[in-house]
């Protein structure tokens, strides 16, 4: 039995260099950040190394650690184009996927197929190169489940990593449904041969400062929208998970380099209605920002949530419904910490204030 959990282990050679695709990423980012600061050489794929508003900070972190951090050009869509950047190198982190539920034109073409067939093209590009020894990819908890009301259906409302998210779709949720399914053709991908295991981390909705000035990724674009005071008469009544970026970015480099870290994580520090984070900012910085002080009644959502991406479906069967995240395995298996959700959304507010933002 000891030998077999033995052999099962996999470690990661510390000397060479670890992958992280979607570099620029607001999640990669700081993945990118703390390997390097840890003494690690890093190859961060970017989709083009020209667009500097996408990889100033990148290229701010290359200034200062050198030639331990390489950018390589790569495009989910393009078969064979992450080759290059993983030759030679034992550890795989797949960050890149498209993130966005608001404005979504062609859920095919926008989201599922960069997704599903990106993670194909990044896996398949690891099955041809024979140094790989781990994968570790970014989910997210909308593969384990869909719509709050989802949780009726499980053990004290809490959803824990046994679960699957089997209610979204093409045409309702379809950021969850194109994580679900690059989620689940990974761990297809990875039973089919045994060089390469795989880790998944399966955040909840995270936060937390930038490491860039973009305002394009959707968790920066919430907190920019809460603190401009979009919503400032009142939030839909809608529980989530928040976690911070910082923490998001340890879990994925435990999964690369504890040698028996195994299966899929919910990364979660707390799960709270949206109304929580703006109280935690009214607390902290007063008046300061118009943010919500109440909750929006149910059909007034039907009513305006269209503006912000919010369906009817999804006003439906989220609005007022219970969920809740159990996020135990992440601390056992990875000996992950949360820092308090307070502390996230406190600098993440200074952040944007620092970078000009606001
Ligand atoms: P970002 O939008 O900041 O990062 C997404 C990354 O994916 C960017 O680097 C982007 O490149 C890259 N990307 C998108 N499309 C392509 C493509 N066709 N080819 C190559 N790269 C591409 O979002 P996050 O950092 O928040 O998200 C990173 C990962 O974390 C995603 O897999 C997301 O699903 C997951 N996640 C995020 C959560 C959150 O709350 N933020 C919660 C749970 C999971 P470019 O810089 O060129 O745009």
């Amino acid at each position: 039995m000891e030998l077999s959990l033995k052999l099962e282990m996999k470690s990661i050679n510390k000397d060479l260099p670890v992958v992280v695709t979607g570099g620029s990423g607001y999640i990669a980012s700081w993945i990118v950040k703390y390997l390097l600061e840890d003494g690690k050489k890093v190859r961060a794929t970017v989709r083009s190394l020209k667009d500097t508003s996408k990889i100033q900070h990148l290229l701010d972190l290359k200034e200062k650690f050198k030639d331990n951090l390489t950018l390589f050009e790569a495009d989910l869509m393009v078969e064979g184009s992450f080759d290059k950047s993983v030759e030679g190198a034992e550890l795989v982190i797949h960050t890149a996927s498209p993130f966005f539920v608001a404005g979504v034109k062609d859920a095919k073409k926008q989201l599922i197929d960069p997704a599903l067939q990106g993670t194909r093209n990044v896996l398949e590009t690891c099955n041809r190169i024979s140094s790989v020894k781990r994968v570790v990819l970014t989910s997210s908890v909308a593969a384990i489940h869909g719509d709050n009301i989802d949780s009726l259906k499980v053990p004290n409302q809490t959803f824990t990593e046994e679960h699957w998210n089997t209610t979204s779709s093409l045409t309702h949720q379809p950021y969850a449904y194109s994580k679900t399914l690059a989620e689940k053709e990974a761990w297809e991908m990875q039973k089919k041969q045994s060089r390469w295991d795989l880790v998944v981390i399966n955040p909840s909705f995270v936060m937390g400062p930038s490491l860039s000035k973009r305002l394009d990724g959707t968790s920066v674009e919430f907190m920019k929208n809460m603190l401009k005071g979009i919503f400032r008469t009142g939030v839909p009544d809608n529980k989530m998970g928040f976690v911070d970026v910082r923490d998001v970015a340890k879990a994925h480099i435990l999964a690369g380099f504890t040698p028996n870290a195994k299966g899929r994580h919910i990364t979660s520090a707390e799960v709270l209605p949206m109304l929580g984070i703006a109280k935690i900012i009214k607390e902290k910085f007063g008046n300061k920002y118009s943010v919500p002080t109440g909750v929006l009644p149910k059909p007034l959502v039907y009513l305006v949530g269209p503006f912000f991406g919010l369906s009817w479906g999804y006003t439906k069967n989220n609005i007022g419904q219970p969920m809740n995240l159990n996020n135990e395995y992440s601390k056992t298996d990875l000996s992950l910490t949360y820092r308090p959700l307070n502390e996230t959304i406190i600098d993440h507010v200074n952040q944007m204030e620092g970078s000009g933002l606001l």
